[in-house]
């Protein structure tokens, strides 16, 4: 574990569960990213993790951000983001809000529908707007693949649309999926953007902007690619695709920027076996899916688990939360595996979970709070 976040709970002792996050290592990845990608404009995901520490941090790197409801729009401008800085990419939204955003001087939106089309035409006359396409999302272990996006043709219809509503068709957008552990994954959406591009300038519309959405992975149990690998798989297609004429590129990391910066550290509350020859012990921690790991639904985001035992002798587990629902199971098929002198009152650590888990905890279920957040 990073060593600034193991001295923080050493010596301050929080309470549990609570959330730890290194703000340094927000900044390590801005600056990777950038240096892997230097022909992107990097707008963060908001949503990942809204904390204003990590957003006045970006802003003093220079970040623009993608906001996903107009309180994130606020959230960046209190941290001291320029409203020209912002996206407002969510492709669901109110009309008022947009109105909002329009006038607080957001002037990039992203939208998937003809409905959305109009409310942008009626609400924020003159704005640059993204269409956002379907895409494949093999690989990716949080699949974005089916809400968001229409099809290509639907997009080029779209485009032309906006013009003649008075908007300024600017790019198209698609997300190959959260933690996609693939960057081969980019190649064909790339060019399936391309073929889009060159299909709208033959009826007349200029595209200028290529959104790649986010999807660069944290580190969970599986071994993730470095970013560098990202960036030169990208980089080549955008080359293949576009040839020596490349659109404005912009990437919208999230989970890659702020998930391994966060540590949640959870307490045994219960041990125990469903039988007397049972293998199998059941964890009980104070920390669950209602209270910062969602992601564990379905066991997709398999966090990296640390225990003051490491290294001794293990036995398959059931991991579960607190509460009293049985939704509230966060690994039982996924082969975790922990150390047999694990004992109630023990403090465990989730490892990379400084991303979707603060904010997407509930606030009382069963009478828990959220989490306890630490930015250091
Ligand atoms: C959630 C989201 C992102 C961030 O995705 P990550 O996988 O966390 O990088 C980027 N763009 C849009 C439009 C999103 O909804």
């Amino acid at each position: 574990m990073n060593e600034k976040i193991s001295r923080f709970l050493e010596t301050r002792q929080p309470s549990t569960p609570c959330l730890v996050v290194d703000i340094d290592i927000v900044r390590d990845n801005y600056n990777a990213l950038r240096a892997s990608l230097p022909q992107a404009d990097i707008y963060y995901a908001v949503k990942a993790n809204p904390a204003p520490q990590i957003l006045e941090a970006l802003v003093s790197l220079g970040a623009h951000f993608d906001a996903a409801s107009f309180a994130e729009i606020e959230f960046c401008l209190e941290a001291g983001a320029k409203a020209s800085a912002l996206s407002y990419g969510n492709t669901i939204k109110k009309q008022t809000d947009i109105a909002r955003a329009h006038e607080a001087g957001v002037a990039l939106f992203t939208f998937d529908s003809a409905a959305e089309l109009e409310k942008l035409a009626a609400a924020a006359p003159g704005a640059r707007v993204i269409c956002r396409i379907l895409m494949e999302n093999d690989d990716a272990q949080w699949p974005l693949s089916r809400k968001f996006g229409c099809d290509p043709a639907m997009a080029k219809d779209l485009l032309i649309a906006a013009k003649n509503k008075g908007l300024k068709p600017y790019g198209v957008s698609f997300h190959v999926g959260s933690q996609q552990i693939n960057p081969r994954q980019w190649i064909a959406a790339i060019a399936k953007t391309a073929s889009l591009f060159a299909d709208t300038a033959r009826s007349g519309v200029d595209l200028e902007a290529i959104n790649l959405g986010g999807g660069f992975p944290a580190s969970y149990r599986d071994q993730v690619p470095e970013v560098a690998a990202y960036g030169d798989i990208i980089a080549t297609a955008l080359t293949e695709s576009f040839g020596n004429a490349p659109p404005r590129v912009i990437v919208e990391p999230g989970r890659g920027l702020c998930g391994d910066a966060g540590v949640i550290q959870s307490e045994v509350v219960l041990i125990s076996r469903k039988s007397a020859d049972d293998e199998t012990r059941w964890i009980y921690l104070d920390a669950g899916k209602f209270g910062g790991l969602p992601e564990t639904t379905e066991e997709r985001i398999q966090y990296r688990i640390r225990t003051p035992h490491d290294g001794s002798a293990t036995g398959p587990v059931i991991i579960a939360g607190p509460t009293c629902e049985e939704l509230d199971i966060l690994y039982d098929k996924a082969g975790y595996e922990l150390p047999l002198a694990l004992k109630i009152g023990d403090k465990i650590e989730f490892l990379s979970a400084g991303a979707y888990t603060a904010t997407y905890a509930s606030v009382g279920f069963n009478g828990y709070p959220p989490l306890d957040e630490y930015y250091i």
